[in-house]
């Protein structure tokens, strides 16, 4: 059915369950991304849950980052530009790519992989098998480009 296979889907990552412990700092962190829909830096996420009056430290956010990861109920972005970037993770949600707006740095999230569409080609032509990859797109989203 699906192209991307992994090997072990064991009991070494265990699937977000609504019973996961999380700390008052995870659930703050999961809350603003998820309020956002956003992809956003770990000063992002920062910024936003001090903004609603909440004093935390940045090393506390890192902290609930990683428990969140580490949960599978957000995941890590690499949009090219070495800034760790996180999203939630939606049970329902796919491995997927973005159209990033340069512009506001709003990220618009594709449904489908469409990486997908070319790994046969690629195997086909080059002999070589595909393993993972990263693909995001970037650009002017319509809002920004009404604008100017
Ligand atoms: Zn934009
Ligand atoms: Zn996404
Ligand atoms: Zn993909």
């Amino acid at each position: 059915m699906t192209e991307a296979k992994f090997p072990s889907k064991s009991s070494a990552v265990e699937p977000a369950k609504p019973s996961v412990k999380l700390t008052r700092i995870a659930k703050l962190v999961y809350d603003s991304l998820k309020k956002k829909k956003q992809i956003l830096t770990p000063y992002e996420i920062f910024d936003d849950i001090k903004s609603q009056n909440h004093n935390i430290g940045l090393s506390s956010i890192y902290r609930g980052i990683d428990l969140l990861t580490k949960y599978r109920l957000i995941t890590y972005v690499n949009l090219g530009d070495n800034q760790k970037r996180y999203e939630v993770l939606n049970s329902k949600d796919k491995h997927h790519h973005h159209l990033v707006c340069t512009k506001c740095k709003s990220c618009l999230h594709l449904k489908t992989c469409i990486v997908k569409l070319i790994h046969k080609l690629i195997q086909k032509k080059y002999g070589f098998k595909l393993q993972s990859h990263i693909f995001e797109l970037f650009g002017i989203c319509p809002k920004c480009k009404a604008i100017t």
